[in-house]
């Protein structure tokens, strides 16, 4: 069984629903970038103030920020079995870097104990699935008002807070982060493909189609 497990894949892809079930299914952390530097950003910390500003733009944070949150993170007594890196490495530079990451810290390599999942869907239906994204701000679940609304509109069914939009799923961001997408995140499929670790997931299908295909990838690792 692997240890290190890489969600890859379109902002908006079902990644982020997955990996939190996976996480509970392993028992092992669900380390989601994005999340870490929101929460920096809320708790105004030196890091948020530089992260802001990129975030808002659909930018990547700049290489060094993003790595003391993921060194950081990975170094907690909570990894040692094993993580899921969800939105980490996001470029080519990035994933160098986690190899770097992962020899200071000593918990795990690329090559032998990762695998990298790619979330193949079409960027339209993307589009769409981001804008009518909703997300509970106190326990994290995520919502689409199409594919998979809240029982009560607006409200979470978990812990009954009111249901937010991330200030990035506008359309004018959404598309720009696609734009970044494209060029700094899909040449990582290649990356990891060479490297021998990659798995593809057609991530087109109902929440609970793709929980299934994936169990079957981890089942026959
Ligand atoms: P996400 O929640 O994964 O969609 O990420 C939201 C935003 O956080 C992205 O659009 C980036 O601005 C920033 N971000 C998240 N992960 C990274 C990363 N690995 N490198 C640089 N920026 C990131």
């Amino acid at each position: 069984m692997k240890k290190v497990f890489i969600f890859l894949g379109p902002p908006g892809s079902g990644k982020g629903t997955q990996t939190s079930r996976l996480a509970d299914k392993l028992s092992i952390p669900h380390i989601d970038t994005g999340s870490l530097l929101r929460k920096n950003i809320e708790d105004n910390t030196e890091l948020g103030k530089i992260a802001k500003g990129y975030i808002d733009k659909g930018h990547l944070v700049p290489l060094n920020v993003v790595a003391s949150v993921i060194e950081d993170r990975i170094k907690k007594e909570d990894c040692n079995n094993g993580y899921i890196l969800d939105g980490y490495p996001r470029s080519i530079e990035q994933a160098q870097e986690l190899v770097n990451i992962l020899d200071r810290v000593g918990k795990y390599s690329l090559k032998d104990d990762a695998v990298a999942i790619y979330f193949d869907i079409d960027n339209e239906i993307l589009i769409q699935r981001l804008i009518n994204r909703r997300s509970c701000p106190k326990c994290g679940t995520i919502y689409n008002l199409i594919s998979n609304p809240p029982k009560i509109m607006d409200y979470c069914d978990i812990c009954d807070t009111k249901l937010i939009t991330r200030k990035d799923d506008n359309e004018e961001t959404a598309r720009e982060r696609f734009v970044t997408y494209e060029k700094e995140t899909a040449p990582l499929y290649e990356y990891f493909k060479q490297m021998g670790i990659l798995k593809e997931i057609d991530a087109d299908k109902p929440i609970s189609e793709i929980w299934e295909d994936l169990k079957e990838l981890f089942l026959e690792e």
